[in-house]
This record gives C-alpha cells, structure tokens and sequence, in this order.
C-alpha cells in the first residue's frame, strides 16, 4: 500500500463519513476542562492538545453500567431473558500507543472460561486508531513496562502526528478496510513527522523481579505493603481510569416480580468488594486490596494470560488523590 496520510483539515469529513454510515467517532474531547474519551460529532470537538484521555476508552467495549438479561418471577418459576447485545460499529480516534496495548489483556480475561459476546461483540466493532504521543509527564512510564509511543499493539491504524497531517500506518486487516470504506478522506504522500516524547526508562524497576518476588508468597505479610500503601484512602479511582482493570459486579434490580440483571463497574480497592455473606473479609485492610491489585497487573495477569496488566499509561497515578505512585512500588518489589 502506497504512503498514506490523513491532513488534518479532513478530520470533520472522516467524522462525517464514520458517522454518516450509522456509526459511533469516539475521541479525547475538553468536557469540564478535562479531556475525556467521548462520543463526537464535529471535528471541533476533538481535542488537540493532551496527553492522555482522562478516562479510558475501555468504557466504550465494557460499560459502567449494561442489562445483561431481563427476568419476571412466576409463582414457582423464574423466565430469565437474554438482551441483544448493543454493539454499534465504532471508531476509537487518538487513542495512545500504551491504552490500545492494553486490549490483548482484557480480551483474554472476557474470553477466559466464559466468552463475554457483551465484550467481544463490540471489540470485534470497533476501530482503533492511535496517535503517537508527542507531549507526555512525569506519570508516564510506558517504556519501563516495554511499550513505547511506537508501539502499534492493540492498534488497527498508528497515526503520528506531522504538522497539519497524520502519517498513516495500517497495522490490521481491521485498519486496512477501514481506510478502504473512507479512502476519499485518505491522500497519498509522506510528510515530516514530529518529535515523539520517549519517556525515560525507569532504570531501577527490574519487572523479572518484581514477577519473581510476586510468585513467591511469602510477601503476603510483608509490612513493606502497609508501608508502602498507607495513604491509600480505598476511592477506587485508579481502577475506574485504568485500561486494564475490568471487575465488575452482577446486580439485579427491580422489583420482587420483574427487573433486570445488570454488569456494573467494581472495584478491588472497595472493601465490600471481597466480603463475605457469613461477615468475613478475605482483604479487610486497604493494603491488602492494594496488594491484590498490584499482583493482579504484575502477577494475574503476565503468568495467565501472557499479557500485559499494566501498560504503564500512568492514570491511576494522575487520578489519584493522594498520589500513590505505583511505580515506587515497583521499584520496590525490584530490590
Ligand atoms: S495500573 Fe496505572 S499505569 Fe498501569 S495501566 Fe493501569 S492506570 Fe495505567
Ligand atoms: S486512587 Fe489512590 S487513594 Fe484511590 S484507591 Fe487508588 S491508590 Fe487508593
């Protein structure tokens, strides 16, 4: 395929042409003075100059709140009913490098023991075109984690910015038939790309360490934990931002003759979230859930799936209102 790019003035007709087939243009837009990942209509809605979304685009494959299935209580029977799965065609747009990494994780974990077709319809729907970041801050650690603004995983097109135009790399067949379906928008040509931010490598985070100390479970009562985590206040925020974090919880509502059941966002950090119905709490202190959280994207997640639990996009450190810093851990657990 000959060099492509994509000039930014054309942006409102890739919108256009997106949205004029029937589907959802997802991108980093200013909402409340912060960018967030937000369905948009108009090129003038997408933010130019950020970082990183607020929030992750993971809310657009897995939402905060979906029905699952609808049910009415008979007198002696229950008719449970399966949903239509709500999985509109959709374009991720400016996505960075080190989010879209994170979609080999997830899809692993929602196709597990069980294929989540609430999860894996939408993925399968949409579209993910990242931007190589240009700008970056002290909360990002991609390259320590071995990503990199270059990394195309998880992406089905890279774009890297270059003055009033994107360069335009195809990395799926995905991509590929997305620039197909909207070659009008697409020229031809190569342009100068601009400068990328390279976060600088955390040099004393050692990951074959910090997986080698997590297999051992002798650090379950390590007090380093409750040192190290003592500030947390148990928010949840950092897994609400996180790509990676995908528990939820199963909720049925209505009344006690019909309603339906729901998947609901939760969170490992709330201590509701492991307890039992006989009182006992598994992780009855925060640095327990802390811990638990820390195994699950350095230990869970690598040692199962072979994948990655945490792509280093640093929003949980941004987010976090007493500023955990989950790389000081990290360090840490390398000793
Ligand atoms: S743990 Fe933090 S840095 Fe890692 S992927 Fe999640 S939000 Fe990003
Ligand atoms: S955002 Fe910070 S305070 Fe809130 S649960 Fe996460 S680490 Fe704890």
């Amino acid at each position: 395929m000959a060099d492509k790019i994509l000039k930014k003035e054309k942006l409102g007709a890739l919108i256009e042409s997106v949205t004029g087939k029937g589907g959802r243009f997802v991108a980093p837009t200013t909402d409340a003075h912060q960018v967030v990942f937000k369905k948009i209509k108009s090129a003038d809605e997408v933010a130019g100059d950020y970082i990183l979304a607020r929030n992750s685009f993971k809310e657009f494959l897995f939402p905060q709140t979906e029905v699952v299935a609808e049910f009415t209580m008979g007198k002696d029977s229950v008719d449970m009913r399966g949903v239509e799965v709500h999985a509109p065609q959709t374009v991720v747009f400016g996505a960075r490098p080190c989010e879209a990494a994170s979609l080999a994780g997830m899809r692993a974990l929602f196709t597990w023991d069980f294929v989540d077709e609430f999860y894996t319809k939408r993925e399968e729907n949409t579209v993910v075109v990242t931007v190589g970041c240009t700008k970056g801050d002290d909360a990002c650690f991609c390259t320590t984690v071995n990503l990199s603004p270059e990394s195309t995983e998880g992406a089905d097109v890279y774009l890297r910015e270059a003055g009033d135009s994107y360069t335009v790399k195809v990395i799926s067949e995905k991509g590929k038939k997305f620039l197909e379906a909207h070659a009008a928008v697409f020229g031809e040509g190569k342009a100068k790309e601009d400068a990328l931010f390279m976060p600088e490598k955390i040099k004393e985070v050692d990951l074959a360490k910090v997986s080698a100390r997590l297999k051992d479970k002798g650090h379950y009562d390590d007090p380093v934990w409750a040192k190290l985590t003592r500030k947390c206040i148990g928010c949840g925020a950092c897994t609400f931002v996180c790509p990676t974090c995908r528990c939820f919880d199963m909720v049925d509502e209505g009344t006690a003759f019909e309603g339906e059941r729901r998947k609901n966002w939760d969170s490992c950090q709330y201590d509701t979230f492991t307890l039992h119905a006989s009182g006992h709490n598994p992780r009855e202190h925060q640095h327990q859930r802390w811990r638990n959280r820390f195994m699950c994207k350095f230990h869970f997640y690598p040692e199962k799936f072979s994948s990655k639990g945490c792509v280093g996009c640093g929003r949980c450190i941004r987010v976090c209102p007493v500023r955990l810093d989950i790389t000081e851990v990290m360090v840490e657990f390398s000793k």
